[in-house]
């Protein structure tokens, strides 16, 4: 044995992206020391990115949140506490300001990255005890409209699909996702597939930009931000005109065709190309693959999602999959990739602010009723309406309705549109209570309370990925100084707060067992997971239920789906283009996204030498024309304005996008430099239905910062 041998290798599962790679943690000394694929988990089978690799590098920074805190303004100084008097503080003002404004007048604000206990003991919190159903979550800036729009087409939310499909699909249909940066090891699954089978295997990809996604796929139609629906109801009326559907299927399964049918007459692919700006040809030859596909999976994240009409966006897919009777089969189906680790378990323990756990509705008297009952709660402790959602709750916060906000492991003052309407909230709240693995960071700056809390390898939980499947983590090392569990933290105020008897936990197992148990008989029922099982049998699908032990495959095989007469739902929708358009103050469109080697706002990946000097600033991707038309060069500084701030950065001209698009990276906040934060550009105009904002597209103008002699680019 070396010096540098690990002492233990452990099975756990990658903190960030929703892939839900499963890793080896070797540990040495007992703190985790080096990472690498788990090849016994069936998601990842082995595989891994990079920024998983570099997770060591992250864990003890000089940056760690080590006790609590409190100031009793957001000028002043911090001065540690114990835990005991910070959740006697946190009881105090919490019960005051409840009993002055009411329960709505508190709100929580939590993170896909929270283990599914920690979600469910917030949840229950919020909900249950303190009667407000202000409980959402970054998640709603990232999966909302896929939420919605499961449940209006399909009948439920939940991804009817699995991993496995992608070795059996031979039409691929990326549409918003460049899956090579942001869900690398599916990408590299999708790579396998095509290059196994090159002329049985077709990629279709819709984006903006010529990505590394975009290059490898057969087809690339460089869409215009915003014009999806057209496209997706054009490529349906070739399938209608090409007689390409599958009318058994829409007859014994599907509801509404008729009227879909005329709507998507008025689509030809000529009348997309004018709203999509992409040649009539293509159209029609991505609807031909799709429509001529044995097997045919759509893959989409952010690009469908983070829209006014993100919600019409995913049904106008489903109407896809539903004409060609495309789901429920191997191979096929429409497939949503969430962004973090857990956003898919923060879904089913009811982690946004209209939903309860196992898929319930607040909104739903029976629904309320079960899991009051279970909680022991009398009947009628949980408000009846919907809460706040993400950005309405701060919208609330900045007009003085909400006077509480409680964050959880979550960075708002960086990854929320429009920042300033964040950073007005976050002023104007009575008490901003942080609970984080770090800081400083752009969102504790505005906390009065700081809360330390354990974060990956230091505490164990489940968590749920893209493909429904449940992994265990078990807790690696001990968390540095005073720093607990998100749930340790929650329990601990709720008993503070007189709940004691609803919150006994004393291990996230018990927590696990209570959630598992509440999932029964629901789409997402996990009853018969545990974690004895999940550590012996290994990580699993939902439903695992006494019916299914093992789990499932893929959902709707038997044509059946969650709804009243067990149809799916055709839902006819109108393009409706971008919120904020183009006009000659503003003339380009902005969109925004990751990048490869980071993750969100960059409090893990930042720290990381390797991750961040391979993307040490954020870049504006500008068409030539665009370029020449403004009278910037490649490399030259610009401002970018847009109605509600500026960024100044480097600028790359390019011809990777089309012309009136550009292009910057979000992952920087104004702590990086305040001109940095592509999200004070954004709007944050937000779908009706879902709530998700519209970070992808909104009118800005550029110019040149200094005035060099112009140069042809
Ligand atoms: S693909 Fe996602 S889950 Fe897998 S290692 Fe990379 S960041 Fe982690």
């Amino acid at each position: 044995m070396t010096g540098n041998a690990i002492d233990r290798w452990q099975k756990s599962y990658c903190p960030y992206c929703g892939v839900g790679c499963g890793l080896l943690a070797g540990i040495k000394d007992g703190a985790v020391a080096k990472i690498k694929g788990d090849s016994e988990h069936p998601s990842s089978r082995g595989d891994l990115c990079l920024k998983a690799v570099y997770l060591p590098e992250t864990l003890r920074t000089d940056d760690r949140l080590l006790y609590p805190q409190i100031r009793s303004c957001q000028e002043g100084p911090f001065k540690r506490a114990s835990w005991q008097q910070t959740f006697k503080y946190l009881a105090n003002r919490f019960r005051q300001i409840i009993d002055d404004h009411g329960p709505e007048a508190v709100a929580f604000y939590g993170s896909g990255q929270l283990t599914t206990e920690e979600y469910y003991v917030g949840n229950k919190l919020a909900k249950g005890f303190l009667g407000s159903n202000n409980f959402d979550t970054n998640s709603r800036l990232c999966m909302a409209s896929a939420v919605a729009g499961y449940k209006t087409s399909l009948g439920a939310d939940g991804p009817p699909v699995a991993y496995d499909d992608i070795d059996a699909a031979n039409c691929f249909l990326l549409i918003g996702s460049n899956t090579a940066d942001c869900h690398p090891v599916i990408f590299k699954r999708i790579k396998q597939r095509k290059l196994k089978a090159p002329d049985d295997v077709m990629i279709i990809c819709v984006d903006p930009r010529r990505t590394e996604t975009a290059d490898f796929a057969d087809l690339h139609l460089p869409i215009r931000p915003g014009s999806d629906i057209a496209l997706l109801n054009a490529m349906l009326h070739v399938l209608i005109e090409q007689n390409l559907l599958d009318h058994e299927f829409i007859a014994a399964h599907v509801n509404g065709f008729a009227e879909l049918r005329e709507t998507v007459k008025n689509y030809s692919p000529k009348t997309a190309e004018e709203i999509c700006v992409i040649p009539e040809c293509l159209i029609v030859e991505a609807a031909l693959i799709f429509g001529k596909a044995r097997r045919a999976l759509s893959l989409w994240s952010m690009g469908v999602n983070q829209s006014a009409v993100g919600v019409h966006k995913n049904n106008a897919i489903h109407n896809l999959h539903l004409a060609t009777g495309q789901i429920g089969k191997p191979g096929a189906g429409p497939f949503s990739l969430t962004g973090q680790p857990n956003a898919m378990g923060g879904r089913e323990v009811g982690g946004l602010s209209h939903m309860l756990p196992g898929y319930r509705s607040v909104e739903n008297p029976r629904h309320r009723e079960e899991v009051e009952r279970f909680w022991g709660l009398p009947v009628g402790s949980i408000a009846p309406q919907a809460g706040l959602s993400a950005l309405d709750m701060f919208d609330a916060a900045a007009q003085g309705k909400i006077k509480a906000i409680w964050i959880l492991c979550t960075n708002p003052a960086s990854s929320a549109p429009d920042l300033d309407v964040i950073e007005k909230a976050l002023r104007q709240a009575e008490l901003v209570v942080v609970q984080d693995a770090y800081h400083p960071t752009a969102t504790t700056k505005f906390a009065h309370v700081l809360l330390p809390a354990a974060q990956w390898s230091e505490k164990e939980g489940v968590m749920t990925n893209s493909e429904r499947r449940i992994t265990y983590m078990p807790k690696l090392a001990e968390p540095p100084g005073e720093a607990l569990a998100d749930w340790q933290i929650l329990t601990g105020f709720a008993r503070e707060m007189g709940f004691a008897a609803g919150f006994p936990y004393e291990s996230a197992e018990e927590i696990f067992a209570e959630y598992a148990a509440l999932t029964e008989n629901s789409l997402c029922d996990c009853s018969a997971a545990s974690y004895a099982r999940l550590k012996s049998d290994g990580p699993l699908q939902w439903p695992v239920t006494a019916s299914s032990p093992a789990g499932t495959v893929r959902l709707y095989a038997d044509g059946k789906f969650p709804t009243g007469d067990g149809k799916a739902n055709f839902i006819s929708i109108e393009h409706g283009g971008p919120v904020e358009d183009v006009d000659d103050q503003y003339p380009l469109l902005l969109t925004t996204g990751r990048l490869k080697v980071h993750w969100h706002t960059m409090t893990r990946t930042g720290k990381v030498e390797v991750l961040r000097k391979t993307s040490p600033e954020p870049i504006l991707d500008l068409h030539r024309a665009d370029a020449r038309r403004f009278g910037i060069r490649d490399a030259d500084f610009v401002e970018v304005i847009s109605r509600r701030g500026k960024v100044m950065v480097q600028c790359r001209v390019t011809e990777e996008l089309p012309k009136g698009t550009c292009f910057l990276p979000f992952h920087w906040g104004r702590d990086h430099g305040f001109f940095k934060a592509a999200n004070n550009l954004t709007i944050s105009a937000r779908d009706p239905l879902s709530r998700q904002p519209e970070l992808k597209a909104c009118a800005v103008r550029v110019r040149q910062v200094v005035d060099f002699p112009l140069e042809d680019n």
